[in-house]
């Protein structure tokens, strides 16, 4: 009798470790996860696990390997670089991640979206173009829904939009998506790659195996993008800012050009969205849903996309707009874990600011900040693991450190004046004091309630 096929999950992580266990598991598959916390730690996780997956808990060493597994499925979060996989790569066992094993299985449309800032904004945002003009579009991947999660739902006439990371992207080996974009490209997570070119090559993975009859869609005001993209199979869509291409913003309004003369699509004071970058995010959601019809020889209702831009809300913890207090206004950009974001929310915000700044840092390089600060910022309030660090790389300017959320916002509002604005917005990942970004985010939005409700003395 043949052997079942052994498969290796390595990493439960919260969600996509598990989805891919499970997936494997209701496939005939056998399957073993492996995870470097206890058993007690992942308690709350193995319990959603399939009844016949064996878990290993405590270690992720290389001795693992001796069952002869035929396949390892490597979650996002865990690097390549562990001895594990070194090990199984020395053995050629075939590293995969969750994205390529669904994609296998898969018989969807596939629009996947990656870059290193907008990409969660603009995978909601095109999958609610796409619905809106007609398409049966399911948006998953980093935005917290596993692709594999719900790839066998999918039909032959669905669209996948799935979010990609980099660390998702660099163990493709056949993921072919028909719609590519590539949001942008600046230095982040530099503590996992070991320069700019590495982070880029994992991304450019979106697009490996294009051929002519798909698109990839790319920001044309991106330096590094400009200087460093090769030719590719793909038919180029790009979309910018300040000069000519197929999706452009010009007087205020968003462009497109794809076959013949420039068509407006939608005014941008119109869009919920704040800020140019959020111009950027619609461009690309734009040019996805048209060249995702184009390929499939079908029309595309403008008017309908239009209202869908128009009624697009964001997405929270994304300069999202909290309330006002006192005549401040508090914005909650806990997403902001990159230096580019950072500047983008600067850009979106009128007035004065006080930015609350820090946390873990992700190897960025901070300095560049430092000019978008001037004139813009009043005072910096500090947070974080990075604390030491932002008060002398930041020494020219007012700052002060804060122990908590709650300092911090105190701090800010003796900062502040009416017509300011409290913005997180912190450049750096929350692990060294939440959970996630989304913690850090609610941190905020409480601190903020108890402060408009007069239940905190800031004076
Ligand atoms: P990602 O999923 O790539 O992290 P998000 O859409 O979640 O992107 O946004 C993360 C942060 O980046 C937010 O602070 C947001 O305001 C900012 N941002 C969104 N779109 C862009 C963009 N096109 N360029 C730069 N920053 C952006």
């Amino acid at each position: 009798m043949k052997q079942r096929k052994q498969i290796l999950v390595v990493g439960l992580g919260y969600r996509t470790g598990v989805a891919s266990a499970n997936f494997l598991a209701k496939k005939g598959y056998a399957v073993t996860v492996c995870d470097i916390k206890s058993r007690e730690e992942l308690a709350p996780i193995t319990q959603k696990l399939h009844s016949d997956v064996v878990v290993i808990a405590g270690h992720q060493d290389p001795c693992i390997l001796s069952s002869g597994f035929d396949e390892i499925v490597l979650s996002p979060g865990v690097p390549q670089s562990i001895p594990l996989i070194q090990e199984a790569k020395n053995k050629r066992i075939p590293v995969i991640s969750e994205i390529e094993l669904a994609y296998r299985y898969g018989r969807s449309r596939i629009v996947g979206i990656t870059g290193t800032d907008g990409k969660s904004t603009t995978t909601m945002l095109t999958a609610h173009c796409l619905k809106a003009t007609g398409f049966d579009a399911h948006p998953c991947g980093n935005i917290g829904i596993p692709y594999v999660s719900i790839v066998d739902a999918l039909q032959k006439d669905s669209v996948a939009v799935i979010e990609l990371s980099s660390f998702q992207l660099e163990t493709v080996d056949t993921f072919k998506p028909d719609i590519a974009i590539l949001t942008n490209l600046t230095p982040d997570h530099l503590d996992r790659y070991h320069s700019l070119d590495d982070y880029f090559n994992a991304k450019m993975n979106i697009t490996k195996n294009q051929d002519s009859s798909d698109y990839f869609i790319v920001n044309a005001d991106d330096e590094f993008i400009a200087t460093h993209l090769p030719a590719l199979r793909a038919v180029q869509y790009s979309f910018s800012l300040y000069k000519e291409a197929h999706c452009m913003y010009k007087d205020g309004a968003i462009y497109c050009a794809l076959d013949d003369k420039p068509q407006l699509i939608a005014k941008a004071d119109r869009l919920k969205i704040l800020g140019l970058h959020n111009v950027q995010n619609a461009m690309a959601a734009v040019l996805a849903t048209l060249s995702l019809a184009k390929k499939l020889n079908r029309e595309v209702n403008l008017h309908a996309l239009e209202e869908a831009l128009y009624s697009f809300e964001g997405l929270p913890h994304r300069i999202q707009m909290v309330g006002r207090y006192e005549g401040r206004a508090f914005i909650n950009d806990s997403k902001a874990t990159t230096v580019g974001a950072v500047i983008m929310a600067l850009k979106s915000i009128q007035g004065g600011v006080i930015l609350i700044l820090g946390g873990r840092a992700k190897g960025d390089d901070y300095l560049r900040l430092k000019s978008f600060l001037k004139g813009k910022v009043k005072a910096l309030v500090l947070i974080g693991e990075t604390q030491d660090e932002f008060a002398v790389l930041f020494s020219d300017m007012p700052h002060v450190k804060a122990h908590s959320m709650e300092d911090a916002l105190i701090k800010a509002m003796k900062l502040s004046a009416e017509g300011d604005t409290i913005l997180l917005s912190p450049a750096c990942a929350s692990f060294d004091m939440y959970k996630n970004y989304e913690e850090r985010g609610n941190d905020f939005i409480d601190v903020y309630h108890r402060l408009s409700r007069g239940q905190l003395r800031w004076m």
